[in-house]
């Protein structure tokens, strides 16, 4: 569904990502870890055209995403993207934060966005929430709402940053266990994180970065647990 070839990315003299490859199967969820600063989160920058890459070809579907011609908003609209500090706007209730786009960008009649709204809201749990604002909600339906609103669109991929990383840890599994479902339901997934638990549990590709580059890519059991390269297996001692 996705794939990088050569991807190159620098600010200045700094090369973030560097000659990078990595495939995402359709359905599939692949968990990029590493160093902080090792590229993951401008992997996904990349991905959702936020950055533009210096070389290398990203395509989505079989469509050169980096090429200039290309619809940046159109692709956008087929990708969700969730991140750490992806706020909701204080000042709307959880359904219209998921409603605004649609309706905003996406031309979609008013009573047509709403009913799709609280069925993503019901699929992540929150379709008693839909009239609260979001500081009413916990940390974890915060979250889960964000969720929401990037699943409104119906993307084809999922790209999630950091997302449980600004929770309590009482309410990881919450927003673990909706990722699950998503999984399961076929939604393709990038995620970034620290947390070496939850990606074992959710990935079916760990990819780890180590300056820039895909170092080592396996299944969560092999990489975690007999990994190849030297500089994995010391990241990994590391942080455990
Ligand atoms: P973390 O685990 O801390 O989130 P990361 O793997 O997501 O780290 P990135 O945020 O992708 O790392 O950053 C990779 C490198 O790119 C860092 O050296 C960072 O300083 C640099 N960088 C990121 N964004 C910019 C920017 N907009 N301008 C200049 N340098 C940047
Ligand atoms: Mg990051």
């Amino acid at each position: 569904l996705l794939s990088l070839r050569g991807v190159r990315k620098a600010y200045g003299a700094n090369v973030v990502l560097d000659d990078f490859d990595l495939d995402v199967d359709e359905g599939s969820c692949v968990v990029l870890i590493g160093a902080s600063g090792s590229g993951k989160s401008t992997l996904l920058r990349c991905v959702n055209l936020l950055e533009t890459v210096d070389d290398g070809v990203i395509s989505l579907n079989g469509v050169d995403i980096t090429d200039p011609r290309a619809d940046a908003d159109k692709i956008r609209s087929g990708i969700g993207v969730v991140f750490q500090s992806y706020n909701l706007f204080p000042h709307l209730s959880v359904l219209d934060n998921v409603t605004l786009a649609p309706i905003r960008v996406h031309r979609v009649r008013r009573d047509v966005a709403r009913a799709r709204a609280l069925e993503v809201l019901d699929r992540v749990g929150l379709a008693d929430k839909a009239s609260a604002k979001p500081d009413e909600l916990s940390g974890g339906q915060q979250q889960r709402a964000a969720i929401a609103r990037a699943l409104v669109n119906s993307p084809a991929l999922m790209l999630l940053d950091e997302i449980t990383s600004a929770l309590d840890p009482e309410l990881v599994g919450e927003v673990l266990d909706l990722l699950r479902d998503l999984r399961s339901d076929g939604i393709t997934m990038l995620i970034c994180t620290h947390e070496m638990a939850f990606a074992r549990e959710v990935a079916d590709q760990v990819c780890f970065l180590h300056h820039g580059r895909p170092l080592e890519i396996g299944p969560p059991d092999q990489l975690f647990g007999n990994p190849r390269e030297p500089r994995t297996r010391e990241f990994l001692s590391r942080i455990r």
